[in-house]
């Protein structure tokens, strides 16, 4: 294939306007980039919360956190706290950052067990700098723990995602993409590559493009619908398969992290952000009916609907090959893995930066393809193991959804990893992992896995030392927390 010169981006919703915006910023005047978008099929109008990367995704666009929050009625994400998920009446918090202090070669949580062993009776949660502040509705921007080099706040945000694509739209047309409000009827490919050559519109415009980023959500308009890639379903390890969404006006005060709240056959979200509070509830369409779904989502709102419920269907999975011909799929397109963990935007912004690191500059070499859907697929499947194990683990025996949930048989790269930990205490990164080591801790604890051995080094301190080392992290982190601002003065403020 020759050079590529015209990127054709089909869709407008958030992952059409990231690798717009992406695009632009990267390959600036070099390329024409065009962006596709129906507002008759319009978007699927959730996805509100992220995880720490997307505020390298502003800082590459150069957007700064000020303009960015007001656009979108942002407001700051510390984590997200799971509420009945391994018992009901449970709590515990995915908090970002990191949680207590390691030991040479040794990571917190086995002094913690050791020391829990020993009579101590606060959380791990407790010694997370994040989830104090979270509870206490704090916030700062704090690179450490005041007074010493321990890990200080990290944050993701919760924004609404049409106006998050409304202001990328900007920033794309300010800088040369050219949108085109369409609906695409037809799909005209190259007969002997398969490769797509031209889009038809319903006012019968073409458009042409030597690469296409198939955004359309979904449906996969250009790589299922076109090219008939193959999707793998993982809808056994994850059996919700639908959700409906229900706007409410916020409670304040406004707090600084999602909450994830267990039900009978799956789990609601809820999202705080400036205007309005984001709900949903996610479900098994096997366990539960679309009204039983919505009326529990009812009982959960915090304030008065805003909104028709928005119901979607979805099947958990992954497109076999995100790039295939001389097609891309970005976004719902590529795969889908429920919002529990909020990863579809962050993969939305690893899709485009690893497509510019691929960029077929000088035509598209297989090699290049084949590195691409690898990366992708890996990507995928660690985000895919993270979210089973919040259903595997549970703990609970008051419904036959959540009995299910523990009977299933997980992968066995999850297995390895739930054995080891209940074994050992330990637990690994793989390599490119999003989630880290203390993610996982935090996750695994948190369902209730508790180890039946800790490192060898957490022995070595001595029950004074442990006690001592557990009062002076509460101490500390507390001392910081006092000096946040409440989270609300910190918006206002900027
Ligand atoms: P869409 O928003 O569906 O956009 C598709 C675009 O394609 C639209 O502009 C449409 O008009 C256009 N289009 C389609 N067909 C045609 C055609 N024939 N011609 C022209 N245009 C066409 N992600 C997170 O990161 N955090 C979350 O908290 C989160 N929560 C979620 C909750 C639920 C229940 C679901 C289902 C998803 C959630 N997501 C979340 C995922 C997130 O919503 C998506 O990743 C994100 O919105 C990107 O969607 P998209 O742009 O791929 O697709």
């Amino acid at each position: 294939m020759d050079k590529i010169k015209n990127i054709t981006i089909v869709g407008g919703g958030t992952a059409g306007w990231i690798s717009a915006a992406l695009l632009v910023k990267v390959l600036g005047k070099t390329h024409n980039i065009t962006l596709i978008e129906s507002a008759a099929i319009g978007t699927i109008g959730v996805g509100e919360a992220t995880i720490p990367p997307i505020t390298h995704l502003n800082n590459a666009l150069g957007i700064d956190e000020k303009t960015f929050l007001k656009a979108t009625q942002g407001t700051m994400k510390l984590g997200i706290e799971f509420e009945n998920w391994s018992t009901q009446g449970s709590k515990y918090m995915h908090a970002f950052g990191g949680v207590g202090k390691n030991l040479p070669f040794c990571d917190f949580h086995h002094a913690y067990l050791r020391a829990k062993a020993l009579g101590e009776n606060r959380f791990f949660g407790d010694f997370s700098l994040n989830y104090q502040a979270a509870k206490q509705n704090k916030f700062a921007k704090l690179p450490n723990i005041t007074g010493t080099n321990l890990p200080g706040i990290v944050y993701a945000y919760h924004f609404d995602a049409s106006l998050y694509a409304k202001l990328l739209s900007e920033y794309s047309q300010g800088r040369g993409v050219k949108r085109i409000e369409g609906k695409v009827v037809d799909v005209t490919q190259e007969q002997v590559t398969g490769n797509i050559t031209e889009l038809t519109l319903e006012n019968g415009e073409r458009i042409s493009g030597d690469l296409f980023i198939d955004c359309s959500g979904l449906r996969g308009l250009l790589i299922e619908q076109t090219l008939k890639t193959g999707y793998e379903d993982w809808g056994h390890w994850l059996p919700c398969d639908r959700a409906v969404a229900i706007p409410c006006e916020s409670p304040t005060p406004i707090a600084p992290y999602t909450r994830s709240v267990a039900k009978d056959a799956g789990w609601c979200w809820h999202i705080p952000l400036q205007h309005r509070m984001g709900n949903g509830m996610v479900y098994s369409s096997a366990h539960m009916s679309d009204e039983q779904a919505e009326n529990t989502l009812r009982e959960s709102l915090p304030g008065k609907a805003l909104a028709d419920p928005n119901f979607i269907k979805f099947k958990t999975g992954r497109r076999l090959k995100q790039w295939n011909n001389n097609v891309v799929a970005i976004g719902l397109s590529s795969g889908f893995l429920e919002p529990l963990e909020s990863t579809s935007i962050h993969l939305i912004q690893m899709g485009v930066i690893r497509l510019l690191k691929c960029f077929p500059h000088h035509g598209i070499k297989s090699c290049e393809v084949d590195e691409y859907n690898r990366q992708s697929k890996m990507e995928f499947e660690n985000i895919r193991d993270f979210i089973i194990l919040h259903y595997k683990a549970n703990q609970r025996d008051d419904s036959a959804f959540w009995q299910h949930c523990q009977r299933m048989e997980v992968p066995p790269s999850l297995a390895r990893k739930i054995d080891l930990f209940e074994q050992t205490g330990k637990v690994f990164r793989e390599q490119d992992d999003l989630f880290t080591e203390v993610a996982w801790q935090q996750v695994l604890l948190g369902q209730g896995i508790t180890p039946h051995d800790t490192h060898p080094m957490a022995s070595t301190l001595s029950d004074e030392q442990l006690t001592d080392l557990m009062d002076n992290l509460d101490t500390l982190i507390q001392r910081s927390v006092a000096q946040m601002s409440d989270h609300e003065e910190f918006l206002e403020k900027l």
